[in-house]
């Protein structure tokens, strides 16, 4: 049975068929259920539970597009199964315990510098003024920066628990529905491309929420080494979740973007990237061992103006990271 999974025929960014199948394997097979739990338990303890029966039928189906290079899942589990994954087969509790120790201060503090960064595209409007949407706002880790910015801050995201967690903040989650009845000044994606069915149909839906002088962010996982990876043979029992395998993690992250491909997506979608990036780290000025800090920053600056120098625009870091606007 198939009827909890979408199948890919064509690559989800141009919409070419001519793709190729580089891997596919039961989602019952005993590698990938021991990859859930060895993997899953760390996040969801104590134990996942998975019913393999609503997955039986279904395959990690990985797959790469002739034309733009995209490497995804041809098959994709429907929100009906993700709300299994996050909300039943898992210990919510345990998950948000977590997410607090991965979100350490510097992760908080890199929302800090992105958000004032933005204001500062914009001239000068009052920050109430503001109005931003976290899409997929998981445990809300960028929206409660935005509130602490004085921002009008709205939310999107599947799991109750999550959405329940960010109304006591004063995000205001709103329904798939009801995104289009709003203008956005800012839609804040992170980590959130690589997991939608139809990336590109959701962009063109994001572009309805704003306006001619709005932004998007894009940031997902960097998957430019993945092909070589899947090249080699997959070691299942000692997959770890900082691996380049987790671009493709089963049932999760079904498109593995390159920064080509995302470019590509983007301008589809009748986007243009913003070539000034993140500007970062600027609030170090008066902090003691400032000459130690002006020197790390420095280098930052210089990493930061050669990636937007470079042929690819790569980043040097494992996100690909965009800032986009209608064309
Ligand atoms: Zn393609």
């Amino acid at each position: 049975m198939m009827t909890n999974f979408v199948n890919r025929k064509r690559c989800p960014v141009c919409n070419n068929s001519s793709i190729i199948e580089l891997l596919s394997i039961p989602y019952t097979h005993p590698n990938i259920v021991s990859y859930f739990k060895r993997l899953y338990s760390k996040y969801y303890y104590p134990e996942i539970n998975i019913d393999y029966n609503l997955l039986d039928g279904a395959n990690f189906c990985v797959a790469e597009c002739e034309t733009c290079g995209l490497i995804f899942h041809k098959e994709v589990a429907n929100d009906f199964i993700m709300v299994k994954i996050y909300e039943e087969w898992t210990d919510i509790k345990h998950n948000f315990q977590i997410n607090l120790k991965i979100h350490s201060p510097q992760y908080v503090f890199n929302h800090v510098n992105e958000i004032f960064h933005l204001l500062s595209l914009y001239n000068n409007k009052s920050p109430d003024k503001y109005k931003v949407l976290d899409f997929g706002s998981g445990w809300s880790q960028w929206s409660r920066v935005a509130i602490a910015f004085g921002l009008d801050v709205y939310g999107h995201e599947l799991s109750l628990a999550k959405k329940q967690f960010a109304e006591k903040f004063g995000i205001k989650i709103l329904s798939w529905e009801k995104l289009t009845d709003h203008q956005f000044d800012f839609i804040n994606t992170e980590q959130v491309f690589e997991h939608l069915t139809n990336p590109l149909q959701m962009l063109e839906y994001l572009k309805k929420c704003i306006h001619s002088e709005s932004i998007i962010k894009i940031s997902v996982p960097d998957s430019s080494r993945l092909k070589d990876y899947l090249k080699t043979k997959i070691d299942w029992d000692y997959i770890s979740d900082t691996d380049i395998f987790n671009a493709i993690a089963p049932l999760q992250h079904v498109n593995a973007f390159t920064r080509p491909n995302l470019i590509r997506m983007v301008e589809s979608a009748g986007f243009i990237i913003i070539p000034a990036q993140k500007m970062p780290y600027l609030t170090i000025v008066n902090e003691e061992n400032r000459d130690k800090k002006l020197k790390t920053l420095i280098k930052k600056i210089r990493n930061e103006i050669r990636a937007c120098f470079s042929v690819e625009n790569e980043r040097p870091d494992t996100r690909t990271y965009i800032l986009i606007k209608i064309k």
